[in-house]
């Protein structure tokens, strides 16, 4: 069987990966130079950058975790526990931030922990702004909840819909909320992320490579042309008995034809884009800091010297910020805008754009994507998968699921299990 993987993402690696393994003959197209999509990482004077923002690595699926350890032995890894904050008032609150109401000035804690408690009255909204609200309460939501995802989707939260972030996004219950402030403790330990694995060497970069290693990767090769034969495909005029997309489905009515309402849903997908700033910093053991405020561009601060010791030179510090969006100068202005003076950062070392960055789960996503997932659902050999290619905001693990999934349809029904 001749398999076409478009895109040396992780979703594309992993299914090549997985094909390759049960002797498929396996081409991956990448129009990048590099492989790894926008998990990768690159070395600027000497200090490991995930330009498309820190990866770091964690699953439920314990066979996502056997898989990605079989590739790249847990000794290659660091362990870390989680230590995320959130920049309120001056102050480094521990996230989640409901579970940390003790850190608080004590008036904001009163405000917050009332609301809580009296919060999810009523029927649940279907709009994110007003979810937040219903389900955190008014105090919380507005001192962390709306103002930082209003700079994180720059979308009106209005127009998002609430079933994604599910499994994405801390949701504790009120007597979680009670325990926390009786024991002082904001400790949750069932949440995603809780704890999470990063290559002790070469970033995120080091496990893609390893995926990567036996494949036959066409790089700086996009994708310019898809045409259907029968029974078969046409990629850049090759053939192929199957073809796996991992690209953003955006780019697909540019190199295929397809019927009109596909092409009307694929347009009415909504992402966002985000830039990232790797600059030097004092060394700290937060592993990223949440900045809600909007008085301050960056969403967030990504610590990659608190994932691995060995992220930056001379046991300093560093951390790429990000801002959504695009056109930023790169100069050291923009630090100032960007952060509290208090995270004292030095420089920016390094600055990448990434154009697909976040999907947004607006309320027409659901009806859109039924619509794409219907059409390239495999049945004539074409498959999308991925956080682009579903449209979906999945994290890599379950990216690498999804492969695993579709890698095991396709070699079903070639008959090669
Ligand atoms: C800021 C940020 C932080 C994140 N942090 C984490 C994290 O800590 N942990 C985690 O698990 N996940 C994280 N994620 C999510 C993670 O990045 C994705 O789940 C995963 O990398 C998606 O892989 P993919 O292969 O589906 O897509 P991509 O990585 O986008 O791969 C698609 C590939 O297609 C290629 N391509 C595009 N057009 C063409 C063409 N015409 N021809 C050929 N190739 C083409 C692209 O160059 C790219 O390599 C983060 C995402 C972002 C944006």
């Amino acid at each position: 069987m001749k398999a076409a993987v478009l895109g040396a993402g992780v979703s594309g690696l992993t299914i090549a990966r997985k094909l390759h393994d049960a002797n498929a003959d396996v081409t991956v197209y990448e129009t990048d130079a590099k492989a790894g999509g926008l998990a990768k990482s690159r070395v600027t004077d000497g200090y490991i950058y995930d330009p498309h923002g820190g990866h770091i690595f964690n699953s439920k699926d314990k066979s996502v975790t056997d898989w990605v350890f079989s590739i790249l032995p847990k000794e290659h890894w660091q362990y870390n526990i989680r230590n995320a904050k959130i920049f309120y008032k001056g102050k480094y609150i521990s996230y989640p931030f409901e579970l940390s109401l003790c850190e608080l000035p004590i008036d904001d804690a009163v405000d917050c922990a009332y609301d809580f408690i009296n919060a999810q009255c009523g029927d649940e909204p279907d709009n994110f702004a007003d979810w937040l609200v219903w389900n955190f309460g008014r105090s919380i939501a507005e001192a962390y909840m709306l103002p930082y995802n209003r700079k994180i989707w720059a979308y009106p939260l209005e127009e998002m819909g609430t079933t994604w972030m599910r499994g994405k996004m801390p949701l504790p219950k009120k007597k979680d909320i009670i325990r926390s402030l009786a024991l002082k403790d904001p400790t949750e330990r069932e949440m995603p992320h809780s704890v999470f694995y990063y290559p002790i060497e070469g970033g995120i970069q080091t496990m893609v490579d390893a995926i990567a290693k036996p494949l036959t990767i066409r790089l700086s090769e996009s994708v310019k042309s898809i045409e259907s034969l029968g029974e078969r495909w046409h990629v850049n005029g090759e053939m192929y008995d199957i073809v796996v997309s991992t690209i953003p489905l955006k780019i697909l009515p540019e190199v295929m034809r397809l019927p009109e309402q596909v092409v009307s849903a694929i347009n009415g997908l909504k992402y966002n884009s985000l830039t990232t700033f790797l600059t030097d910093c004092p060394p700290t053991n937060i592993s990223w800091l949440y900045i809600p405020s909007a008085r301050w561009r960056a969403h967030r601060m990504g610590y990659q010297s608190a994932l691995t010791p060995k992220a930056a030179p001379n046991g300093g510090g560093s951390g790429a910020f990000e801002i959504i969006g695009a056109g930023e100068k790169a100069d050291d202005t923009l630090i100032k805008q960007a952060l509290p003076k208090e995270l004292c950062v030095g420089h920016i070392i390094d600055t990448q754009f990434s154009e697909y960055a976040y999907v947004i789960h607006d309320k027409y996503h659901a009806k859109n994507v039924s619509v794409t997932r219907g059409y390239f659902d495999g049945s004539s050999g074409f498959y999308s998968i991925g956080r682009w290619g579903a449209w979906k905001y999945n994290n890599m693990d379950l990216c690498m699921a999804e492969a695993f999934d579709t890698a095991a349809r396709i070699l079903a029904h070639e008959g090669m299990v």
